[in-house]
């Protein structure tokens, strides 16, 4: 029987919703890795809003700040939750103002108790609206995010997101290049594939994320099992030679699958709030994890999304406990995200 803990769909729709289970006393706030979040769904609103102002950016017709910027209640199509992208990936224009995103997002993270992170960015977007080239595009957002982590001695990496289609190959391509053009930066940890699951990807895709892995060194995380497909939780391990993966819930149908993550050590990325808002978990089903720990799968808690969310990796960790995980598990995820972490070297 799959019982959720309490009614999260009617809690969550409560903007005032205060988590009563903090994971740890008041005042104290934890050590936090972050492994799945993408940058441009971590910009406090406050900027976006400035940044909006500044670039003189026109919304698309119909789309209201206040109200389409912010996924806080759950949501009834994964179309419907990624709303507020039509809007983010029109800026920033100005370099300055990523500096000003680099910032914000990584402050509060730092609020979060995160001490490092994996950075989630397509790049390609920043290119086009930059106005330069990719490799400079990518050089800009090295720079950028080590400005911002420096003072807080946050390790950062980036993660380099390619997203499904057809044109996923080239892209992948493009972004590997300059990669090399900018000497293989330690900077760069690894590469994501994101987007639609329900669209197909180029033949050819996954070889090129595994040579990727084998030549470059880079970790391969794939979003995968978001939208029910247990085939692309599959295809992610046997294809692409995913390290890790974004979300999986669905391969908890599949106990086949499950024996097989854990058997690999493929660490899933689980993200509470967002696997509700997006309905990768259903109102009156239990999360998944506890199926993933059941079966010996090892998982950490991540937020994907926080200021889309409203919320940061904090309010993640007490959803988590929510859904089950127990005040023993949440102290052990500082060590599993160091794990699974594709930076070398955590201290
Ligand atoms: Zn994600």
């Amino acid at each position: 029987m799959n019982q959720c803990p309490y009614n999260f769909a009617r809690s969550f729709g409560d903007r005032h919703l205060h988590f009563d289970m903090p994971p740890t006393p008041a005042g104290q706030i934890l050590d936090r890795g972050e492994l799945h979040v993408h940058m441009n769904g971590a910009i406090p609103a406050a900027t976006i809003r400035e940044i909006l102002n500044d670039e003189a950016t026109e919304l698309p017709p119909d789309f209201v700040i206040e109200k389409d910027l912010i996924r806080s209640e759950p949501c009834t199509s994964l179309a419907t939750y990624l709303r507020p992208w039509q809007v983010l990936r029109l800026f920033p224009r100005k370099r300055e103002n990523l500096d000003r995103i680099s910032q914000a997002v990584v402050a509060s993270l730092a609020g979060n108790g995160v001490r490092f992170v994996e950075l989630r960015s397509s790049v390609l977007y920043l290119a086009t609206l930059q106005r330069c080239s990719v490799t400079q595009a990518l050089e800009h957002l090295i720079e950028s995010t080590r400005l911002a982590t420096e003072p807080y001695g946050m390790r950062r990496g980036l993660i380099m997101t390619v997203t499904r289609g057809d044109y996923a190959a080239v892209g992948l391509a493009t972004l590997l290049q300059a990669y090399r053009d900018l000497g293989e930066p330690d900077d760069v940890v690894g590469l994501d594939l994101a987007g639609d699951e329900e669209i197909p990807y180029p033949a050819e895709l996954p070889s090129l994320f595994l040579a990727a892995k084998e030549q470059l060194g880079l970790g391969i995380t794939i979003h995968a099992g978001e939208t029910g497909r247990v085939d692309n939780v599959r295809a992610a391990v046997e294809l692409f030679g995913a390290d890790r993966i974004g979300h999986g819930t669905a391969a908890s149908q599949d106990p086949a699958l499950l024996e097989l993550l854990a058997a690999r050590d493929i660490c899933i990325e689980v993200c509470p709030i967002s696997n509700r808002l997006t309905g990768a978990v259903p109102a009156n089903q239990a999360h998944p994890l506890r199926e993933f720990r059941r079966c010996g799968v090892p998982f950490v808690i991540c937020s994907d999304n926080p200021a889309i969310h409203q919320r940061g990796l904090a309010d993640d960790y007490a959803v988590a406990m929510s859904e089950g995980l127990t005040a023993d598990e949440i102290n052990q995820q500082f060590a599993t995200a160091k794990r699974y972490s594709f930076l070398e070297d955590l201290s």
